[in-house]
């Protein structure tokens, strides 16, 4: 079993703290915007290693790990 991390898009701030710690570079920042008007992250699912580091890091709770 492996984690992966899954993003709730709404609750992004688009602050690109998780964008910057990624190990994998596997998240960037949307150029679309979330409800509240925000650039939100999103997750290259291939490159994503699940280590969590996004969600240690995310001030808004966005992230949630999960088995896969
Ligand atoms: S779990 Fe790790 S590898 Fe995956 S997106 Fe988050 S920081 Fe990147
Ligand atoms: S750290 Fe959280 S709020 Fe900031 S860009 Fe990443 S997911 Fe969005």
């Amino acid at each position: 079993m492996s984690k992966k991390a899954l993003i709730n898009i709404a609750a992004c701030k688009g602050c690109g703290f998780c964008v910057d710690v990624c190990p994998k570079q596997a998240l960037s920042l949307s150029a679309e915007f979330n409800p509240a008007g925000y650039n939100y992250a999103v997750i290259d699912e291939k490159a994503c290693i699940g280590c969590g580091t996004c969600y240690t890091v995310c001030p808004d709770y966005v992230y949630t790990m999960v088995e896969e």
